[in-house]
């Protein structure tokens, strides 16, 4: 997949990292949408990959942007067969140009996942570590299944929050660290409107 030619590069990057549900998502969309700049939540191709189906090192070299647009990416299921897929070094790979690429476009770009900071974009401009203690991330993350109308409970939300932590920090490539130069968000006590501002003060300290 390319993202954007050559010559419409060089934007100013945010690399934003962290476990599931910490608030990332919410806090990259607000980002990107303060400053003006485009956004890719990277968690949605390894869940694409993931959700293909068959050979994933094969599906990850095939991904295209209509890929991402499934409907059933968001599921619980897709998050663990994602990070299943995310611990395949030819799957990372095969998915690091189109990332590096849309994190240099003009206009700025907000990329969140686990490895951007350390790996995709260590030259970025900003990068934050966006965490939340393991229980108030399946506390959000279970009513955000629940709104979506996926039925589940705290205890399995909590085991997939675990076990999904344990694959990501566990693993040989791209493990899920902090980056040298990270600024910590901790919003595990924040309201989401004051995780936002505290992002978009370290962003805009940095411009
Ligand atoms: O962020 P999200 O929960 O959508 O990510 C799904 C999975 O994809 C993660 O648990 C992780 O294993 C993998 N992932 C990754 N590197 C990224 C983004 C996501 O390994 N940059």
């Amino acid at each position: 997949m390319s993202a954007v030619s050559k010559n419409e590069q060089s934007g100013f990057t945010v690399a934003i990292d962290g476990p599931a549900a910490a608030g990332k998502g919410t806090i990259s969309r607000a980002v990107a949408a303060h400053f003006g700049f485009a956004h890719l939540d990277t968690g949605l191709l390894y869940r694409a990959v993931g959700a293909m189906g068959g050979d994933p090192v094969a599906a990850a070299r095939r991904l295209s942007p209509e890929d991402l647009a499934r409907p059933d990416l968001r599921s619980a299921e897709a998050g663990q067969a994602a990070s299943k897929v995310a611990v395949i070094p030819e799957v990372r790979a095969a998915l690091v140009d189109f990332q590096r690429s849309f994190a240099r476009r003009m206009g700025g770009a907000v990329l969140d996942g686990r490895d951007i900071g350390t790996v995709i974009c260590p030259e970025a401009d900003v990068k934050l570590f966006v965490t939340a203690s393991p229980e108030v991330r399946a506390a959000r993350r279970l009513k955000e299944l629940r709104d979506s109308g996926f039925a589940t409970d705290f205890a399995t939300v909590l085991a997939d929050v675990r076990a999904r932590d344990a694959r990501d920090a566990g693993r040989a490539t791209a493990p899920m660290v902090m980056a040298e130069g990270a600024v910590l968000l901790d919003t595990s006590a924040m309201a989401i409107d004051e995780a936002v501002a505290a992002a978009i003060a370290a962003v805009a300290a940095r411009r």
